[in-house]
């Protein structure tokens, strides 16, 4: 008798499978980097949640990705993980890796920060050497954010007042940007952020992939579309609100 294994969950065996649904997701069908699986393996993830599913293979694909799913449903790992992924196959296959940022992660808060920076840590466990991010939100003497900064993180945390503050410094630099996500971008418009997104769409190079999340979405997403409008495509819109 073969050993079980992650295609042989029960769920993936009942009555759906047997009538040609797709079998439901595992984080090994995602085509993660085996050091992000490792991570995901020994936080005991059993499976993606609905927009994970959804959004990292968009997201990996080099897709725009605007998602509407409720407070709790895993929106943090449906971008942090496709952008890892992307990351360490970069600076595995290019000869030339971006020296400079390559993924801004900009949130309303920065308690939201602190978060986001933790699941950044929790996830890079095994891959710790290749990926360097810094939380540029928090409040701390000039030099010290100059000096985080100087030294060209892959990703960068920030509020979108404290992003803007270093790039107009020319401390933040965005010239090789290659993702730019916008974690609960409805609280990001509400809180007055708009002015500070213009000028951050601004300064982005061209071809830079836009992932943008949040628990509602109404307005919103003809603001942060006509803020960031994608090159040819329109951005793939996840709705996993119902
Ligand atoms: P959201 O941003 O949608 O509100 P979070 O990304 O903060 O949700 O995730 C909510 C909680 O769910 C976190 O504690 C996170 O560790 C956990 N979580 C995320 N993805 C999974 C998963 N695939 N399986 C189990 N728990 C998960
Ligand atoms: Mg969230």
């Amino acid at each position: 008798k073969r050993k079980l294994n992650e295609h042989d969950v029960p769920e993936a065996v009942g009555d759906k499978a047997a009538k040609g649904a797709p079998a439901k997701p595992t984080f090994a069908s995602l085509d993660l980097d085996s050091r992000l699986l490792q991570a995901i393996n020994s936080e005991k993830f059993a499976a993606p949640t609905p927009v994970q599913a959804k959004a990292i293979p968009l997201a990996l694909s080099g897709e725009d990705v605007l998602a509407r799913a409720k407070t709790g449903s895993g929106k943090t790992l449906a971008y942090i993980l496709p952008i890892l992924h992307s990351l360490l196959k970069r600076k595995a296959t290019e000869s030339k890796p971006a020296k400079q940022t390559t993924a801004l992660i900009l949130v309303p808060t920065k308690e939201l920060a602190s978060q986001v920076t933790v699941t950044l840590q929790t996830f890079t466990e095994f891959c710790a050497q290749d990926v360097r991010h810094e939380n540029i939100s928090r409040k701390e003497d000039v030099a010290v954010t100059r000096s985080r900064l100087a030294e060209n993180p892959d990703i960068v945390v920030a509020t979108p007042g404290r992003a803007t503050q270093w790039l107009n410094q020319d401390v933040l630099k965005l010239v090789e940007l290659k993702h730019l996500v916008i974690d609960e971008a409805d609280l990001v418009l509400n809180y007055g952020y708009e002015e500070d997104l213009q000028g951050i769409a601004a300064a982005l190079p061209t071809g830079v992939q836009k992932i943008m999340m949040s628990a509602t979405l109404r307005t919103e997403v003809d603001t942060l579309t006509a803020l960031f409008p994608s090159g040819g495509a329109k951005p793939t819109i996840l709705d996993l609100s119902a």
